[in-house]
This record gives structure tokens, sequence and C-alpha cells, in this order.
């Protein structure tokens, strides 16, 4: 499936399905799959990077194991030179999850982090992310939140993507802009057009399945497209957040995850 990706002109990023693992046992097994997944992607030259989740590898359960664990495959990947984003989760795992990127960047530089523009901390967490060089995807966030960590409103979190979007084409360092929103994907065409920031200055990015007309239509525009693809047993949770995105995809969302 990522050849045939690759061969529509767009590139791809793995995710193992998983989160909240109940045992090292588990976390162990998220990154051996990855692991794997990095060798065999520079084994038939197939242009994707990966995304995994903290609690995959067993923040709840260890810390240090966790942090080891995610430093490894990072590691790994730059060796490849290859590229790992952590996902980002519900605002409990934010601070974490940056403290971690932002230790591992100082290591090696294959590794970058997601902001959400749902959060209120988000524009302070945009600037030191680009102070420091560290790649950010930048999403609206999918978890519930309450209103004391996060917009509620459509209009604010639109109005703060907008926003964190141009701090990150001035400044950020290969921002990817992750969002099936056209509104979104105009205005920041918009802003990079004002701010000459060429095609190849940053990504869109989306979810595999979702709005392929969109994706299509702007990897002919020029532009650079990268899908989210999932993959593994523990759809559960995923297939929740999306249902609760968009109800009317229960049934197209079923048929991609067990297709694969
Ligand atoms: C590549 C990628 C990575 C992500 N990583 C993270 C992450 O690490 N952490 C996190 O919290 N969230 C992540 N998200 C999810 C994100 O935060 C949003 O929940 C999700 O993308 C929906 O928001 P939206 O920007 O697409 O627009 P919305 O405001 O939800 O929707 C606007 C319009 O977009 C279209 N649209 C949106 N969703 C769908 C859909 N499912 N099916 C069809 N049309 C749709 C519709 O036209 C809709 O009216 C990621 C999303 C993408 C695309």
């Amino acid at each position: 499936m990522c050849r045939q990706i690759n061969r529509e002109g767009l590139t791809v990023t793995l995710d193992y399905l998983g989160e909240n693992v109940t045992s090292i046992e588990e976390a162990r097994r998220s990154r051996d799959m990855y692991r794997r997944v990095l060798t065999e992607l520079e084994r038939h030259k197939i242009d994707a990077n990966i995304s995994l989740k903290l609690s995959q590898f067993g923040m709840d359960l260890s810390e240090s194991q966790c942090r080891a664990g995610v430093r490894e495959l990072a590691g790994l990947a730059a060796q490849l030179r290859n590229f790992v984003r952590v996902d980002m989760e519900s605002s409990e795992y934010t601070e974490k999850t940056l403290d971690l990127v932002r230790e591992i960047h100082a290591l090696t530089h294959s590794c970058g982090a997601v902001i959400q523009a749902y959060l209120y901390r988000s524009e302070n967490d945009v600037e030191d992310l680009c102070r420091r060089k560290i790649r950010v995807r930048l999403c609206k966030g999918a978890y519930l939140e309450p209103a004391d960590v996060a917009f509620q409103a459509k209009a604010d979190v639109d109005r703060n993507f907008v926003n964190l979007a141009e701090r990150l084409l001035l400044r950020g360092y290969y921002p990817a802009i992750a969002t099936h929103d056209e509104v979104m994907v105009d205005a920041v065409k918009e802003l990079a057009a004002r701010h000459k920031v060429g095609p190849d200055g940053f990504e869109f990015q989306m979810l595999f399945g979702i709005r392929r007309d969109l994706q299509k239509r702007l990897a002919q525009e020029g532009f650079r497209v990268r899908l989210y693809v999932p993959f593994g047993e523990a759809w559960y949770p995923y297939f929740m957040r999306r249902l609760a995105e968009r109800p009317a995809n229960a049934l197209f969302l079923a048929r991609n995850l067990f297709r694969q």
C-alpha cells in the first residue's frame, strides 16, 4: 500500500495502532514492530516515516523505559536517515511528550512533535519548538479537553490553527499542516504565498482515505502531501476518535481499517 501511495506522488507516516498499553511486554512489542518497520522501509526504499504514541511505549507504566524505547527508535531512524513523529495524546501527556521530544532532538534531529491548536498553551510551545528547530505537525486536536486547558468553540480552534500555522511557516523547521478542513488548507496556502514559503518548505498531512479528492488536488498543485496510515490490531480508540469527528464516516472507516 505504501508503495502505491508513493507512486501517486504522496509520502506516508505509518502508525502501528496501539495506546495505553497495560504491560511493559506490550510496550516492547510496539518498539520491536517499529524497529522492523523502519528497517523494512529502508530495505524497500519506501518514502515513509513513523508516528508513535508515548502511552503505547508504556509511559504510564515506566517513564524511564518508555523514554529509552523512543530514544532507541529515534537513534535507529537517525542512522537510516528517517524520522520519528511523536503523536500528541490528551493534555495530561503534553508536557512529558514535549520534554522527551526536546531531549531526543538535542541528541539527534530525527524526532519531531505535534501541536494541538485547541490548547491554550500551544502558542508558547510553538515558539519554543521553533527556537529549537524541532519539526512540528500542527493539528486541531482529537481529545475531549476541558475549558480550563482548551478552546471549546470550533471558530476559536480554527483561529488559533491559522495563527500557529503562520508562526510555523515563518519560523518553523519544515512544519506539517495536518487537516482535512479546506478552509484551513486554503488559509495555509494563502499564508505560504504571502510569506514566500515554497511548496518544499512544508507539507500537508491527512489521514489515509479521508478527503482523497483534496489530497490528490494538492499533490497536483505541487504541494507535498503525507498520508497517515494506521495498521495493526488495536483499532478501537483510533476508530472512536475518527467517529467522534465525523459519525457519517463509520462505514467507510470500518471498511478501511479491516481491509488492512
Ligand atoms: C495526519 C494527521 C495526524 C494527526 N495527529 C494527531 C495527533 O497527534 N494528536 C491529535 O490530537 N490529533 C491528531 N490528528 C487529528 C486532528 O487533531 C483532528 O482531530 C482531525 O484531523 C479532524 O480535524 P480537521 O482539521 O480535519 O477538521 P475538522 O474541523 O474536524 O473538520 C473540518 C472539515 O474537514 C473535513 N473532515 C474532517 N474530518 C473528516 C473526516 N474524518 N472525514 C471526512 N471529512 C472530514 C470535513 O469537511 C469537515 O467539515 C491528526 C490528524 C491528521 C490529519
